[in-house]
């Protein structure tokens, strides 16, 4: 019997530097800081650095990075944001939550990423004037076409923040993603590329007074200890967690030189095979949160890799506008496919060269 490979493995993540975060751990443990102390700033301070950009505020997660971020650019009650809808529901999750409505803007059939084309439709619709941020998704690794969707914001005076859940060290033009907008919102869920062992996020910007505004929000409002200026939040990044991404932020840009050659291995292996493959298009790198293929046939290759003990991911199987609880009619054929067709094969730091042969071998067996 063949082990069974999965999409996501955070164990594994885990137990590739397992000495290096019990250290870490057992150090917080012994400092008696728990919240808000010397393993957050050096994080803080080692995020923004890797990436470029000026500054780093921790929070509790990649859902509270989105809507804080929100709040600290002043959106709220009667505005719109707009988005895409083949996202995790935490994206529209997060304008709700300000008070704000979400638009749903269709995706390049190819990218499956934001059309800056139709942002732009978007802004000269009726209601475009009230559009006062656009929340691009770096869906699976891969930078929108930041360029192109910054320039249709800037045009029409909306903000931008951008969605970096899975796209850490993702680069456009050469430069990291997350440094392109007005802020950036990471989360460092367990299986994202930079994974905390529990729940983590941030905001990263280049405005010292907007940073100055986040972490008044995420604690409560202070700007003054035991003062609340404003209504806040409590959405803090704690040490363990902070302490653990230091380790994993130094092994990032090897772990992400990991999955590319899984990602390259298999491209080569799948090539002519009946499937979309993704495509990275020039001046973007790719990091391979996800590798998603796409097909009509999406269930059945599905249910006979499970077959074979390969466990596929489908991120994701209903686009927003289509869920109960942020439905909207709006016809958006493209994302409608891209939630129909797509689906992860597995591709994590755990996962090696022959595990790839072997899905590319099961998967050039398939017949429909
Ligand atoms: C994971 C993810 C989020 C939410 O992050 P949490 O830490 O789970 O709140 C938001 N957007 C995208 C694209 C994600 O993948």
């Amino acid at each position: 019997m063949k082990p069974r490979l999965f999409s996501a493995d955070p164990k594994a993540s885990y137990l590739a530097a397992q000495a290096e975060i019990d250290a870490a751990v057992a150090r917080v443990l012994a400092s008696g800081t728990y919240i808000h102390g010397p393993e957050l700033a050096a994080f803080e301070r080692e995020l923004a650095a890797y990436l470029g950009a000026r500054d780093a505020a921790g929070v509790a997660n990649g859902t509270d990075a989105l809507e804080l971020a929100l709040r600290a650019l002043g959106v709220g009650a009667g505005d719109k944001v707009a988005t895409v809808a083949n996202t995790v529901t935490a994206t529209v999750a997060a304008i709700v939550a300000t008070g704000a409505q979400p638009v749903f803007v269709e995706v390049e059939a190819q990218t499956m990423l934001m059309d800056a084309a139709r942002l732009a439709e978007r802004f000269a619709a009726a209601d475009g004037a009230s559009i006062k941020a656009v929340i691009p998704v770096h869906l699976y690794g891969l930078p929108c076409d930041l360029a192109a969707i910054v320039g249709v914001a800037r045009r029409h005076g909306a903000k931008v923040i951008e969605d970096c859940a899975q796209a850490h060290g993702s680069t456009f033009g050469g430069r990291k993603v997350g440094t392109f907008g007005d802020l950036a919102a990471f989360s460092f869920y367990p299986t994202k590329n930079l994974g905390a062992l529990g729940d983590a996020g941030a905001i990263v910007g280049n405005d010292a007074a907007l940073l100055d505004r986040v972490r008044a929000l995420r604690q409560y409002g202070w700007h003054t200890r035991y003062v609340s200026d404003e209504h806040g939040r409590n959405s803090r990044l704690d040490e363990i967690q902070a302490a653990i991404l230091r380790v994993r932020l130094g092994r990032l840009d090897r772990e992400n030189a990991h999955r590319a050659r899984l990602a390259a291995a298999y491209l080569t292996g799948l090539a002519g095979e009946p499937l979309e493959l993704p495509i990275v298009p020039s001046a973007r790198s790719h990091t391979w949160h996800q590798f998603v293929v796409r097909t009509p046939q999406r269930e059945a290759l599905k249910v006979y890799l499970e077959g074979e003990g390969i466990h596929c991911g489908v991120l994701y199987p209903v686009p927003v506008h289509q869920q109960t609880a942020y439905r909207q009619e709006v016809s958006l054929p493209e994302t409608e496919r891209a939630c129909r067709e797509v689906l992860s094969l597995p591709l994590h730091p755990g996962v090696t060269e022959a595990d790839v042969a072997r899905v590319c071998a099961a998967v050039r067996a398939w017949r429909v």
